[in-house]
């Protein structure tokens, strides 16, 4: 029998393929279940103009099973096959996708569940195996064909049995060496059925494999017995796909935990189902707590990302503003525009647009929160509001916006944490700033001399004990057009009548001051008498925009 070479070009991008396009080699099992699934498709599409096709959801199905002694994995499709002429060109020629060939033929626009397009994802397998042998019998067709090959060296085609159509795929394993020992696991059921669930869980159709298992024998302790089980590995419909209205609290929660997004309990989650410029759907989740190393840069932010139930990444940071890194949860699109590994996108602009769209929601989440459990909220608030001031810090554009009404301070009259706009509604009639006083503890500050006459006044005061606190403030500028004012800056903004009986300094003050001065000398710049102490005999002040507090982290931080 003749060897067919691959092309030329083929044979090259066969090397390149197998050793450096994907970042996993685990991926393959995605890449053949994904053609399965095609195959799957267009036998559905068939049917839907060929009468004499009927298309029973029950008869489709995709098979993987193992045969240890062989090393052999097989997947097995119930699909709509292909000719000895595809085998040839689909799987001969790399780069050629008969399942794009199919899309554009059928002018199926909206064919989008059709996963193929690159024609490159079969030759994964031989990240794997060394030999790859597919037999399959196309729809319409009397005779079936097996191809084989063993690499970039070439394929065979040659006729064989098969009874049903469709394709079923062998790979025989390579072996594991000492330095490379990667390659049993795939001959692992357990180990194939975590795979399956991680990129292929929403494949449309059911996955099904015989798994053995040692159970426990009935009525007899200690006693174990063999059981093999045919199992559906995929759970084929994603909840995200599923009509909200038939999702219930309960069902949320277990996918968080299922998906390992945290170990809490979520304080808020969101689906969301966008048809409009760029189709997805999403679940996002509000976590209860910060993970451990959230403040650090150990952190990784980001959205898992499906197109179309398939898995690209485990972690999307485009889809997330750092200063909503907290978010967990994903993001499936029918409508990227994928790179040739599928791992990456192609453009930007597509995940620019879904994170716009989801920052907007995430904040009404949270506004909704607040609203409607602002004890919720507040635990929300003790985890993540550090990362919510950096946002309003860190940022030269639309962010503040966003994160201005999110915001909560300790106040002085409220004893409670409150929000910009719960001051505001508070402010005195003859109230023009909002007071803030900075410190290390809301006990240190209560005592800080510069709050009494603020308070004497009946106003409202936020304490800041945050490092950030002042710094994000000062980015903020106003809220609601009003401004911001430290308790210790030079003008207060209002006059005080008690406070303008003050005397000026006289001779005999002049005197001791120096003395002070002297004694504090590289300490403090000036000594002078204070319009300001009610009970205190004295206070430190500062001069310009930059208060005590501020300083202080600025010369903490390296240069
Ligand atoms: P892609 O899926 O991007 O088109 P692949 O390299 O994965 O590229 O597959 C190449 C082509 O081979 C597919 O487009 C399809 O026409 C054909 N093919 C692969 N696997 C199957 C299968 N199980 N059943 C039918 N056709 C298949
Ligand atoms: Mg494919």
């Amino acid at each position: 029998m003749a060897k067919q070479q691959f092309e030329a070009e083929s044979k090259r991008l066969l090397d390149m393929m197998i050793n450096s396009i994907y970042s996993k080699r685990e991926v393959f099992v995605r890449e053949l279940i994904s053609n399965a699934s095609d195959a799957i498709d267009k036998m559905y599409y068939r049917a839907l103009t060929d009468d004499s096709i009927t298309f029973n959801q029950s008869d489709y199905y995709i098979r993987l099973s193992v045969d240890k002694e062989k090393r052999q994995l097989t997947l097995t499709d119930t699909g709509i096959g292909m000719t000895k002429e595809e085998l040839e060109s689909n799987l001969g020629v790399i780069a050629k996708s008969g399942s794009l060939a199919f899309k554009k033929e059928n002018e199926l626009k909206d064919g989008h569940d059709i996963i193929g397009q690159f024609g490159v994802g079969f030759y994964a397998a031989f990240m794997v195996a060394d030999q790859v042998t597919v037999k399959s019998k196309a729809l319409g067709e009397e005779q079936a064909f097996q191809w084989f090959s063993e690499g970039a060296e070439g394929f065979t085609i040659e006729l064989v049995e098969k009874d049903d159509v469709g394709t079923e795929i062998t790979l025989t394993i390579k072996q594991s060496t000492d330095e490379d020992d990667d390659f049993d696991q795939f001959l692992d059921e357990n180990t194939l059925q975590t795979i399956v669930k991680k990129y292929s869980d929403f494949i449309r159709y059911p996955i099904k494999m015989e798994v053995t298992t040692e159970q426990p024998k009935e009525d007899e302790e200690d006693e174990f017995e063999t059981v093999v089980e045919d199992k559906t590995i995929n759970s084929m419909v994603p909840i995200w796909k599923k009509n909200k209205a038939e999702l219930t609290d309960e069902d949320y929660k277990n996918f968080y935990n299922e998906k390992h997004y945290g170990f809490d309990t979520p304080l808020q989650h969101v689906h969301v189902s966008v048809d409009g410029n760029i189709r997805y759907q999403a679940i996002l989740y509000i976590p209860e707590t910060a993970p451990y190393n959230y403040y650090s840069a150990d952190y990784e932010k980001g959205l898992e990302l499906y197109s179309n139930g398939v898995l690209i990444k485990n972690k999307a940071p485009e889809l997330l503003p750092d200063y909503f890194s907290f978010v967990k949860g994903l993001v499936d699109s029918e409508d990227l525009s994928l790179n040739i590994s599928r791992e990456m996108l192609q453009h930007d602009r597509q995940l620019k647009l879904i994170e716009k769209n989801l920052v907007k929601k995430v904040k009404q989440e949270l506004v909704k929160l607040f609203k409607g459990n602002r004890e919720s909220y507040q635990k929300f608030f003790e985890a993540f509001g550090r990362q919510l001031k950096y946002g309003v810090y860190s940022d030269f554009g639309q962010n503040k916006d966003t994160l201005k009404d999110l915001l909560l301070f300790y106040s002085s009259t409220e004893e409670k944490l409150v929000s910009l706009a719960e001051y505001i509604e508070r402010m005195k009639d003859d109230q023009a700033f909002i007071y803030y006083a900075t410190g290390e503890t809301n006990a240190r500050i209560e005592r800080l001399p510069q709050t009494e006459v603020v308070r004497d006044k009946g106003y409202e005061i936020l304490y800041f004990t945050d490092d950030i606190d002042e710094f994000a403030i000062k980015m903020l500028t106003e809220y609601d057009g009003k401004s911001f004012k430290s308790v210790s800056s030079g003008d207060l903004g209002f006059e005080d009548e008690e406070v303008d009986q003050a005397t000026e300094s006289t001779e005999d003050d002049k005197a001791i001051f120096d003395k002070m001065k002297e004694i504090l000398k590289g300490k403090v710049s000036d000594v002078r008498v204070s319009k300001r102490l009610k009970s205190h005999p004295v206070c430190l002040s500062n001069e310009g925009d930059i208060s005590i507090e501020m300083e202080k982290v600025l010369s903490m931080m390296p240069d």
